[in-house]
């Protein structure tokens, strides 16, 4: 399996390609938008990493001129950007995922692999679910047991991090930082509540429970223990 990564920060684009590289992958680095769209086109890649900020050409523009040549590779976002505008525009042009920096190796790794696994018959992701929830990225809509439910933009962007990462204990700090872009060190006050409320909101009335305490850790969502 070959990759290309597109990446003009020097350490990032280092240790992607050693930890790809060591997991046997073989891995192509492009420091330059330039560059990176020149492989891109003339190469054979399984799957591209492409950085969305870029000193010459953006990643948005790589691979909208991707498409247009009829290059169906599978893309994956490398991105410090969280709003919802440059994800709905990543999405809409054809990206397949998205990874918001800083990311755990572990995390990008898992994501590669599943993009590698659905291959090139992949339907651009703009629906998250789990169980009965149904989160639409493009309409902006969230649905439980196809029921409506209003949220706030910043209840939005909670749920869709819980939901991109089920299963996955989420400490406030990771939260505070890709929702509210904010470093808290000990007022975590903010998320306890935005989490009340989205709870109210998404689970109280509902079955089976999604979103779970772990006390001392934060905040998890996924479908409960069988067991
Ligand atoms: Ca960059």
């Amino acid at each position: 399996m070959k990759l290309l990564i597109v990446e003009d920060e020097k350490k990032i684009g280092d240790y992607l390609r050693q930890g790809l590289t060591e997991t046997g992958f073989i891995v192509d680095l492009a420091r330059s938008g330039l560059d990176g769209h020149h492989l891109a086109m003339t190469e054979n890649y399984d799957l591209l990493i492409l950085d969305v900020m870029l000193p010459d050409i953006d990643g948005w523009k790589i691979l909208k001129s991707l498409r247009e040549a009829g290059r169906n590779v599978p893309v994956m976002f490398l991105t410090a950007r969280d709003s919802v505008e440059d994800r709905v525009k990543g999405l809409e042009l054809g990206a397949d995922d998205y990874l918001v920096k800083p990311f755990a190796f572990s995390e990008l790794l898992a994501r590669v692999r599943t993009l590698l696994r659905r291959g090139t018959a992949l339907v651009n992701e703009t629906t998250l679910q789990v169980a009965n929830l149904e989160l639409d990225l493009m309409r902006r809509r969230v649905t439980r047991a196809e029921q409506h439910i209003h949220l706030t933009a910043k209840e939005f962007a909670l749920l869709e991090l819980l939901m991109r990462r089920q299963g996955e204990v989420l400490p406030r700090s990771l939260i505070a930082s890709q929702v509210w872009d904010m470093n808290f060190d000990s007022d975590t006050n903010v998320i306890d509540v935005a989490i009340r409320r989205l709870r109210a909101k998404i689970d109280e009335d509902f079955e089976p429970k999604l979103i779970h305490t772990l006390r001392g850790m934060g905040y998890m969502l996924d479908l409960p223990d069988e067991a």
